[in-house]
């Protein structure tokens, strides 16, 4: 045994289901925490043991109550915490609290949040490791002129982003220079607003691209592998639909380049936990442009093709443990198996046909398919569950597996048609769309497919 006796999970909804499902096989005991909005969410009850956080705070700050969620830790005995995503999973000060009070923070180190927080400095590190990247303009820019005179060096489109951008926001796409004062003032405003600086940065605006990311995991012994990649190209609005393990478009001879690229930056600053290196990819050339620190929502279809249970190398690696050791060990790199084709698709409480507009209420129906090669990531994923205007929209996370790609997405179809939902509109008939098509199938599509392709929203 570790030195980790119980873990708390500073999350809600799957992602907190997803790391107490993998506590309880690792036979430890969990803490969750939970709003007052989510007082009969899902999440509550598949805890050991559950508390409110944030009393008083609006429903999201409640989950970023720093000092509730540690004094929540320390009376429930829990000595390590797991973030999942989003909320402080990328919070430096949190890490840096939870070393103060010795509670284990399940995931990389404060000195790794900080580098990767912030895109700049994560680009920085990139160029030191070695790794391609975007020409862009070294470090922030400091006026409109210098964002003009990027372009003319450079040639349009450009694309202006924010420091400490996320989740697909805080991007200002450029195409002329008369565009460039408007699109620099709102991208700062925007900055200033959702992430709260102004700082931004700019990129060349790579043509056609296809998002690639490689999932890496670190230990404190220094080894360092990587878990194939994922083609998270499918993307709505630079956000992430529908997800591809491993890629279908890459030659070998590339594959093996962005994977080794993704180990040598994480060798190079003895990163360690779980991380993604997310890169662009066009024409046949690669280049970086950001590190996830921390677990994602497309993990899942990385463990359907190569077996191994992040989240219980997670756990294994913020215990003290070496990755190719023990009762879970990783093999080598090289025998690392890599069987088959996943598929996830994000199923959201989403109207395709409004705009996407999240739809809330009560879950009238809720029945979802099944079978061979299908795993289910829910929520507040059952009949009667109430969806609530105050969190995010994910409501499951369908993933197919199948020997070759077009069964993996043959399963997808079937299994979305099996999906019955009555009470709260989702995207669903437009995933169905998106798997079904020709272009999706045939790996001919790029990060712009969905705003280009009018008949997925019929
Ligand atoms: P976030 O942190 O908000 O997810 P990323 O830097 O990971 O932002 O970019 C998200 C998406 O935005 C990418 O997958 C891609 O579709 C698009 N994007 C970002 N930078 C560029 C670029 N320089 N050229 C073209 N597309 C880009």
């Amino acid at each position: 045994m570790g030195r980790i006796k119980k873990i708390l999970v500073a999350n809600r909804g799957e992602i907190a289901i997803r790391i107490f499902r993998a506590c309880t096989e690792l036979k430890i005991p969990t803490v969750g925490i939970y709003s007052a909005e989510d007082r009969g969410s899902f999440h509550r009850y598949k805890a050991d043991e559950s508390y409110l956080v944030g009393e008083g705070k609006k429903p999201i700050d409640a989950y970023l109550d720093i000092e509730g969620i540690i004094s929540i830790a320390k009376a429930s005995g829990a000595n390590a915490v797991h973030p999942g995503y989003g909320f402080l999973a990328e919070n430096e000060q949190f890490a840096r609290r939870l070393e103060e009070e010795g509670i284990i923070f399940i995931g990389p180190t404060s000195k790794h949040l900080d580098m990767f927080g912030d895109k700049v400095k994560a680009r920085q590190q990139a160029i030191d490791a070695g790794l391609p990247v975007i020409p862009g303009s070294d470090g922030p820019v400091k006026s409109v002129e210098d964002v003009s005179a990027f372009g003319e060096t450079y040639g349009y489109p450009i694309i202006i982003k924010a420091s400490l951008g996320g989740g697909g926001r805080g991007m200002r796409i450029v195409h002329s220079s008369d565009e460039v004062l408007e699109a620099y003032e709102r991208a700062r405003s925007e900055a200033k607003s959702a992430f709260g600086s102004d700082e931004v940065y700019v990129e060349k605006y790579i043509n056609k691209p296809k998002h690639i990311e490689v999932q890496i995991l670190g230990d404190t012994y220094g080894n360092v592998i990587h878990l194939y990649e994922r083609d998270c190209s499918i993307q709505r609005r630079h956000q992430k639909v529908v997800e591809i393990a491993p890629s279908i478009s890459l030659n070998e001879h590339l594959r093996n380049e962005i994977c080794e690229a993704a180990v040598a930056l994480a060798r190079n600053i003895s990163y360690t936990n779980a991380g993604t290196v997310e890169f662009l990819v066009a024409d046949g050339k690669f280049y970086f442009i950001e590190v996830n620190p921390r677990i994602q929502v497309e993990h899942t279809i990385t463990e359907m093709v190569t077996g191994v249970d992040i989240v219980h190398a997670q756990i294994h690696i913020a215990n003290g443990g070496n990755l190719h050791e023990g009762e879970a060990a990783i093999p080598s790199q090289k025998e690392i198996p890599l069987f088959g084709y996943a598929i996830q698709s994000r199923v959201t409480t989403e109207d395709p046909l409004n705009d996407f507009m999240p739809d809330t209420g009560k879950l009238m129906v809720y029945r979802s398919g099944g079978g061979f090669g299908v795993r289910l990531d829910a929520g507040n994923g059952f009949q009667g569950a109430v969806i609530t205007p105050y969190y995010d929209s994910l409501l499951v996370k369908v993933s197919t597996w199948g020997t070759s790609f077009r069964d993996a997405a043959a399963k997808m179809d079937r299994n979305l048609q099996e999906f019955r939902i009555r009470g709260i509109k989702t995207n669903i008939p437009f995933l169905e769309n998106v798997v079904r098509h020709e272009s999706f199938l045939t790996g001919n599509y790029d990060t712009g497919f969905i705003d280009t392709t009018p008949e997925l929203f019929e």
